[in-house]
């Protein structure tokens, strides 16, 4: 495995439209494995194939440590993933992204989501998801679409985070972030 390099603001790559895996192969899998070392070390609970200069619809998480400290890794993989169904019920969490290190902020969000996606292998599979990993797996699809955390936010508030980007480029990354 190797580690790739992360994309951070204001790389322009990060606002372009991702185009859908065609064909899951050993290359891809071993993408998949270099960005879930890459994740795994920033250290981060998910990352879209765009944050390693990729403009394909791919990305991995792994919330289970997120969730508790002591537990094993899970990873989820997840090819040309999209929303089947949102729920009415929205809430708030607090977001942090990879390429834009050392920020967050709260962000509202359907509060679950059903997603399909093909997995590793090529399979078709659906999740439910709620919490964290809803949160991560809508962050993550965003990127898939050129859409950020902080496109969320007023666009005072964006302005100003874009601002710093320009000034000071690349900070170290916090954990947490997806
Ligand atoms: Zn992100």
């Amino acid at each position: 495995m190797a580690k790739l390099e992360i994309i951070t603001l204001p790389d322009r790559k990060l606002r372009l439209n991702s185009a859908p895996v065609e064909r899951i192969d050993d290359d891809l899998r071993r993408l998949m494995d270099d960005m879930l070392e890459t994740m795994y070390d920033a250290p981060g609970i998910g990352l879209a194939a765009i944050q390693v200069g990729i403009a394909r619809r791919l990305a991995v998480i792994d919330v289970a440590k997120r969730e508790e400290e002591e537990a094993e890794p899970n990873p989820l993989f997840l090819v040309n993933p999209r929303i089947v169904s949102s729920s009415d019920e929205r809430s708030l969490h607090e977001e942090g992204c990879l390429s834009i290190p050392e920020y967050y902020a709260d962000v509202e969000r359907p509060a679950s989501v059903r997603v399909g996606f093909l997995d590793r292998n090529g399979k078709p599979q659906e999740i439910e998801a709620s919490g964290i990993l809803a949160t991560c797996l809508q962050h993550e699809i965003d990127h898939m679409d050129g859409v950020l955390f902080i496109d969320y936010l007023s666009k005072l508030k964006r302005d100003i985070v874009i601002k710093k980007f320009k000034k000071h480029g690349r900070l170290s990354p916090k954990p947490d972030a997806l």
